[in-house]
C-alpha cells in the first residue's frame, strides 16, 4: 500500500493547484480524479470550453454584424458548428494535457477512480472496471467541486432539456433556445447561441439578470443584451416542462402570475449548483454537510476532522476557479506550517458576455445594507476615444469609495475587455489605494483602461477630464 503526506481528493482547479502547492513544498502527495483527465469542471466542462465558443460565436457575430460598418466586406460567411465543438475539444484537451504534464513534472501521483473515505487516513479508490485499492495518508484536502443543480419539477433528460455539460457539446445549433435563470452560465451560454443564430429566451425567477452583480451593471447588462436581441422574462416563475418530440414546452407563471407557456427546441437549465459529495464517504469520517450541502471549514479550511481540509466548490464562497485555487495553495501552505491568507472580498467576478461585466469589492447595495457613507465616480465608454476606434461604446466604469477617506471599496465595470481590466481594481483595492491615487497614475492613451482612471477623477472631486 502506498503512503503520502497529502492525498488531495478531485482533479479540478483547486484539487490540481493544491497538488502543485504542495509538491513544491516538499511534500509525497496522491491525486484522485474520477474521471480520466484532470482539470474538473473547468477546464472540461466549464470555464475553458464556454470561453472557446463564447470566443468563436463572437467572431462570427462581428463579421455578420459589424464587419460592414467597419469598411470590410464579407462573402459567404457561414457556420461549421461540428468544427465550432471540435475545436472546443481541442482547447480543452490542449489545457487538460496541460495539466497531465505538471502532474508527472512535479511528480504528483495520479489516481483515475472514485475516491472514498476508509478511515481518515485510508482511502479506497475504484476505478470504471470496479477495481479497488487503497492507499494511505496523513492528510487529505477534499476538492470535489460542484455539478449543475436541478429543479425538482423539471426532470433533466440530458437531451431536450440538459444543463451547460450537454449545451457545450450540441451537434446542432437550437432554433429556439429557451434557458431556466439569467445568472452568468444563461447570460453567458445564451450569448453563444444567440449570436450562431438561435432565438434565445432567458426566463428568470427574480426581476433582474445576474443579480449577485451590482445593480447598475445588471441593468446595463439587461438594456445590451435585450438591445443585441435576447428575449428575457423576468419575475417568471417556471413550473415544468414537458418534451414530446423535438419539443419542449416549459410551463411558468408571469410576472402578472398569468400561466404562460413557452416553446423550443431545448431547454437550459442553469440555476445554479450544487456541492459534489457522492460517494465520498464522509459519513465514515463524521463529518456532516451545512443546509446548503457544502462541506462546513473554519478559516484555516479545515474540516470539523483534524488534517481533513476541503476548498473550492464544495464549501462555502463564490463558485469560481480562481477562488478554489487560492483556497488550493492555502490549504497546502497551511499544511505545511505557513500563515497564508486570502482576501474573500477582493475575488472579482466576471461575466463574458459582450460587453464583458467585471466586479470586486462592495456593490452599491452591499454599502447601503452597512450603512457607509460613500461616493460614486462612474463614466461611460461612449466618452472613450478607444472605444470609439473600436465600436464599444456601451458600458461604464463604476467605481465606489468611502465618502470620508477616498479609499476605493468597490469597482464595478461593464465594456469591451472588462474581463481583464478589472485586475487594476483588484489590485489597487489590495495595496487600499485611493480614488486620488489612481486618478494621479497615468494610464495609457488611447486604452479601455482610461476609463477607470477617469471614473476615480469622478469619484474623487467630481472632475473628469476627458470623459
Ligand atoms: P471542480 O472543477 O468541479 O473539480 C472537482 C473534481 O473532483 C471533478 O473533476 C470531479 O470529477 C472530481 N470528483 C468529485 N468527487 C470525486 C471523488 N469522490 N473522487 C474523485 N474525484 C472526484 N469559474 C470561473 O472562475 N470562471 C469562468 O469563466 C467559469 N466558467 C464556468 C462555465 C461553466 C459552464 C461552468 C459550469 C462553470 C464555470 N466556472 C467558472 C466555475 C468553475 O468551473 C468552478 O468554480 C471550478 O471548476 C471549481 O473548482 P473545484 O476544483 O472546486 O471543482
Ligand atoms: P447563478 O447562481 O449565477 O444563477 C442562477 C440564476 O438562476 C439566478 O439568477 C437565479 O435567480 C435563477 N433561478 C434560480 N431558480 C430559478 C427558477 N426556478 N426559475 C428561474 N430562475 C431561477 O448560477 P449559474 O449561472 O447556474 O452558474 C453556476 C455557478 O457557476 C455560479 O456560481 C457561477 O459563479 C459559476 N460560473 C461562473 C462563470 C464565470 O465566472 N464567468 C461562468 C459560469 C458559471
Amino acid at each position: 500500500m502506498s503512503n503520502y503526506n497529502v492525498t488531495v481528493i478531485g482533479g479540478g482547479p483547486g484539487g490540481y493547484v493544491a497538488a502543485i502547492r504542495l509538491a513544491q513544498l516538499g511534500m509525497k502527495v496522491a491525486i484522485i480524479e474520477k474521471y480520466d483527465v484532470l482539470g474538473g469542471t473547468c477546464l472540461n466542462v466549464g470555464c475553458i470550453p464556454s470561453k472557446a465558443l463564447l470566443d468563436v460565436s463572437e467572431h462570427y457575430h462581428n463579421a455578420e454584424k459589424r464587419f460592414t460598418d467597419f469598411g470590410i466586406g464579407v462573402k459567404g460567411l457561414s457556420v461549421d458548428f461540428g468544427r465550432m465543438i471540435a475545436r472546443k475539444g481541442e482547447v480543452v484537451k490542449a489545457n487538460v494535457d496541460g495539466i497531465a504534464f505538471l502532474m508527472k513534472k512535479n511528480k504528483i501521483d495520479v489516481y483515475n477512480g472514485l475516491g472514498s473515505f476508509v478511515t481518515k487516513n485510508k482511502i479506497a479508490i475504484t476505478n470504471k472496471a470496479g477495481e479497488k485499492q487503497e492507499i494511505e495518508t496523513e492528510k487529505v484536502i477534499i476538492a470535489t467541486g460542484s455539478k449543475p443543480t436541478a429543479l425538482p419539477f423539471l426532470p433533466i433528460d440530458k437531451k431536450r432539456i440538459i444543463t451547460s455539460t450537454e449545451a457545450l457539446s450540441l451537434t446542432e445549433i437550437p432554433k429556439n433556445l429557451i434557458i431556466i435563470g439569467a445568472g452568468i452560465i444563461g447570460l453567458e451560454l445564451g450569448s453563444v447561441y444567440h449570436r450562431l443564430g438561435s432565438k434565445v429566451t432567458v426566463v428568470e425567477f427574480l426581476d433582474k439578470v445576474a443579480p449577485s452583480m451590482d445593480e447598475d451593471l445588471s441593468r446595463e447588462l439587461l438594456r445590451v443584451l435585450k438591445k443585441d436581441g435576447i428575449e428575457f422574462m423576468l419575475s417568471t416563475k417556471v413550473k415544468g416542462a414537458t418534451v414530446k418530440g423535438k419539443e419542449v414546452t416549459v410551463t411558468a407563471d408571469n410576472k402578472a402570475g398569468e400561466a404562460i407557456e413557452i416553446k423550443g427546441d431545448y431547454c437550459l437549465v442553469a440555476v445554479g449548483r450544487s456541492p459534489y459529495t457522492q460517494g465520498l464517504g464522509l459519513e465514515n469520517i463524521g463529518i456532516t454537510l451545512d443546509e446548503r450541502k457544502r462541506i462546513p471549514v473554519n478559516d484555516h479550511l479545515e474540516t470539523s476532522v483534524p488534517g481533513i481540509y476541503a476548498i473550492g466548490d464544495v464549501v462555502r464562497g463564490a463558485m469560481l476557479a480562481h477562488k478554489a485555487e487560492e483556497e488550493g495553495v492555502l490549504a497546502a501552505e497551511i499544511i505545511a506550517g505557513q500563515k497564508p491568507h486570502i482576501n474573500y472580498n477582493l475575488i472579482p467576478g466576471v461575466c463574458y458576455t459582450w460587453p464583458e461585466a467585471a466586479s470586486v469589492g462592495a456593490t452599491e447595495q452591499d454599502l447601503k445594507s452597512q450603512g457607509k457613507a460613500y461616493k460614486t465616480g462612474k463614466v461611460s465608454f461612449k466618452a472613450s476615444g478607444r472605444a470609439r476606434a473600436s465600436g464599444d461604446t456601451d458600458g461604464f466604469v463604476k467605481i465606489l469609495a468611502d465618502k470620508e477617506t477616498d479609499e476605493i471599496l468597490g469597482v464595478h465595470m461593464i465594456g469591451p475587455r472588462a474581463a481583464d481590466m478589472i485586475i487594476e481594481g483588484v489590485v489597487a483595492m489590495e495595496f487600499r489605494a485611493s480614488a486620488e491615487d489612481i486618478s494621479r497614475m497615468s494610464h495609457p492613451h488611447p486604452t479601455y483602461t482610461e476609463a477607470f482612471k477617469e471614473a476615480c477623477l469622478s469619484a474623487t472631486d467630481n472632475r473628469s477630464l476627458t470623459m
